[in-house]
């Protein structure tokens, strides 16, 4: 059976937002884009949410609005996609990496050793859709120990007067904590709306603003959308709508805006997220869990909490007691049945560009076991219960046959 790992969800009310796009004649940034951002900050509860085209660019503006450049240190975890870090880079800054927990999400507790005078960001990833705990977070930055060691270099980070959290949401929209949204913990929380994403607008990101006071949140989402469209004092299409076709600009920009065509992707699975698309995904969640509890080499991934509510990004899977080989054998396995299996994420230290520049995997054991064990499964609307079942059957034959078991073996069966 041919099962992909992430389709996008692309239904009859999708095309209709996408061809009423294409039919009004605009389709860069615009109506639909203004749209979205209201509908996300609605469903958050927050005020301000800034679209643009991509979560890595949205990461990487923050960043530079906050001032962070050379000589700069920014706190990220080592199990993450790379994005994470290459904004950080593309800043001339440094990435510092911390090893992650056992629920995937950075150790809390590692990131204190980490921080010093140089340290600028802290940017947590919710990894599959699993939230950090972003009470801790705000409590570590903001003691008094912690708070004497930031040495702010501008007027922003003089007005914060603290490390600045900004939240990797790359896999978290639909996510809470504490019965509320992500979106509400950190200063800023940047969305995906990448194709693989819970929603998305095919290439997208969205900014949540919302920091403390004396900060004007209203006044930031104006800047973000300033810069985010070369710093460009009017957009195209207030040009086109008769204001007038002289502009300026009035800061050296980047080109990061959205374009409504992809908004309307976006609007239309949002409105239907968290009444159908979002129920489905958890439907498919409990049901592996309810399969693989039967099986004790199965660790399930983290789900039982009573201040977490994942958004079920992944359905990220560890074995237990096998190698990184075995693993992999077993990938091979699965994929010869048609079923489509991912791994996230290959650590940080593992990949070229952070090896060249002195990571060591050795450094970061909890992020490598998890690594080494994971295999991450499909997960959407669309999986029914016979798919799911053919996946699970996939996934325990694949484990016998890495392991070199009799199939029929009640070997690591509890
Ligand atoms: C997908 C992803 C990103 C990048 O999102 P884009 O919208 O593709 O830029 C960043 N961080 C994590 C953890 C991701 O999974």
């Amino acid at each position: 059976m041919k099962i992909p790992f992430s389709p996008p969800y692309i239904d009859d009310d999708v095309k209709r937002e996408v061809l009423e796009a294409l039919d009004s004649g605009w389709i860069t940034s615009g109506p639909k884009v203004l749209a979205l951002e209201k509908l996300v900050a609605q469903q958050i509860g927050i005020d301000h949410v800034a679209c643009c085209n991509s979560a890595t660019s949205g990461l990487m503006l923050l960043l530079h609005w906050y001032g962070v450049t050379r000589g700069d240190e920014v706190i990220i975890p080592a199990y993450t996609y790379s994005a994470t870090a290459l904004v950080v880079m593309h800043l001339g800054a440094t990435p510092v990496l911390v090893d992650s927990g056992a629920d995937f999400n950075v150790d809390i507790n590692k990131i204190r050793d980490k921080i010093t005078s140089k340290t600028k960001v802290i940017m947590p990833v919710d990894i599959a859709g699993w939230p950090c705990d972003y009470t801790a977070l705000d409590a570590l930055v903001n003691e008094p120990e912690i708070q004497k060691q930031f040495i702010p270099k501008n007027e922003t980070q003089k007005k914060l007067g603290r490390i600045l959290i900004l939240a990797d949401a790359a896999h978290s929209i639909g996510a809470s904590y504490h019965n509320k949204p992500i979106g509400n913990w950190a200063d800023f929380t940047v969305f995906s709306f990448h194709a693989v994403k819970n929603v998305t607008t095919a290439e997208g990101g969205a900014m949540c603003v919302t920091l403390p006071e004396p900060f004007k949140n209203e006044e930031v989402y104006k800047t973000l959308k300033l810069w985010s469209l070369n710093g460009q004092t009017k957009d195209a299409l207030a040009k086109t709508n008769g204001a007038g076709w002289k502009y300026d600009i009035v800061y050296p920009g980047f080109k990061m805006n959205m374009p409504d065509l992809g908004a309307a992707i976006g609007l239309a699975q949002l409105r239907k997220y968290e009444t159908h698309i979002l129920p489905e995904r958890k439907r498919v969640f409990d049901l592996y869990v309810q399969h693989f509890s039967k099986y004790s080499w199965v660790q399930l991934p983290p789900h039982n909490s009573e201040h977490k509510k994942s958004c079920y990004h992944l359905f990220a899977l560890r074995i237990k007691n096998i190698t990184e080989h075995q693993r992999d054998q077993m990938i091979e396995h699965i994929t010869a049945t048609g079923v489509s299996v991912n791994v996230h994420f290959q650590p940080l230290p593992l990949l070229t560009v952070f090896r060249e520049r002195g990571f060591k995997m050795d450094d970061y054991p909890v992020a490598y076991d998890s690594y080494s064990r994971e295999i991450s499964l499909p997960i959407y609307p669309e999986l029914d219960s016979i798919k799911i079942d053919f996946i699970v059957n996939a996934v325990a034959a694949a484990y016998h046959l890495a392991r070199h078991l009799p199939l029929s073996s009640g070997e690591g069966q509890g």
